[in-house]
């Protein structure tokens, strides 16, 4: 595995693979990689003959009062379990390098980013698309993966594609999950044991999602507004937001249609540390 830290050395080494016919497939991270992380190159692979793993801490998509500084960065261990996962190329480049002196250009995507996550964190989806656009045009890929963990951020980045005719194959992975349903998160070591235990009313709440609509309830409002309640009633829980989309436009929807398919979202804090989840519901 080579470390790359250099966009114009990534970029050169991406050219000559296209050259050589590779499909190059990338996945994005910034690091502390997990399960989660794991289950994306994996899924890559599968498709692509090369596989770039890019591990930044992207400054722009972190807010003024959020955890840029202390986001872990395991360096190391990161670079011992992309090795092992048979990644090919690591792009670790520092933010100076990304974000040079004059930088000045963003890509913003006005729509699918102005509820929920995109309501809370003002300006992070704008540091998302920026950055993956910008990580596209230096590791080159015929396909990407991204996790459906951030339902939202994927929802975002193949409106970006799409919209502006970028000739790259996005695919949306799975959840990887603990046994107690919590989803594997880089954050979850933060998290004390019972703060982690009352986690769970996320993975929870999306079996109540299930249970109500199992019993034909299409009051998506209804159902929202109790978990959100159950989400407040436990200990050390705060509900940020709960809400479903249709799963293809990502508008906001407060009744369902029999056999339409919909996005349960939900973000709570555990303490102090925020946690977010989400699952395809099927009315
Ligand atoms: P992050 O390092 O948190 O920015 O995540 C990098 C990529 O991994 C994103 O596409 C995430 O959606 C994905 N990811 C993070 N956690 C999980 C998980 N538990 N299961 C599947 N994908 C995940």
């Amino acid at each position: 595995m080579q470390i790359i830290t250099e966009p114009s050395q990534m970029q050169a080494i991406a050219e000559k693979l296209r050259l050589n016919r590779q499909c190059i497939g990338v996945v994005m991270t910034m690091g502390a990689l997990h399960e989660g992380h794991l289950s994306l190159v994996k899924l890559a692979q599968q498709t692509a003959g090369t596989l770039i793993l890019t591990i930044f801490v992207n400054p722009t998509q972190f807010g003024l009062n959020e955890d840029l500084h202390k986001y872990p960065r395991p360096f190391d261990k990161d670079v011992a379990l992309a090795k092992a996962a048979g990644v090919d190329y690591l792009f670790a480049p520092e933010a100076d390098a990304i974000y040079t002196k004059h930088y000045q250009t963003t890509v913003e995507c006005s729509e699918v980013t102005k509820v929920f996550e995109g309501e809370k964190r003002p300006g992070h989806f704008k540091g998302v698309a920026t950055i993956v656009t910008k990580l596209f045009n230096i590791t080159k890929p015929h396909i990407a993966v991204f996790g459906e963990k951030d339902a939202q951020q994927l929802a975002v980045i193949r409106r970006v594609v799409e919209d502006l005719n970028l000739d790259i194959k996005i695919i949306g992975a799975p959840i990887v999950r603990e046994q107690n349903g919590l989803a594997v998160s880089s954050r979850n070591i933060y998290l004390s044991t019972e703060e982690r235990d009352a986690a769970t009313i996320l993975y929870n709440s999306i079996g109540h999602a299930e249970k109500r609509l199992a019993e034909h309830d299409h009051n998506l409002a209804a159902i929202a507004e109790e978990i959100t309640l159950m989400i407040n009633a436990t200990t050390g829980c705060r509900s940020d937001y709960t809400g479903f989309v249709d799963e293809t436009t990502f508008e906001p929807v407060k009744t369902a249609e029999t056999g339409k398919e919909y996005r349960l979202l939900l973000a709570m804090y555990s303490g102090t540390i925020r946690l977010i989840d989400n699952a395809k519901i099927i009315a």
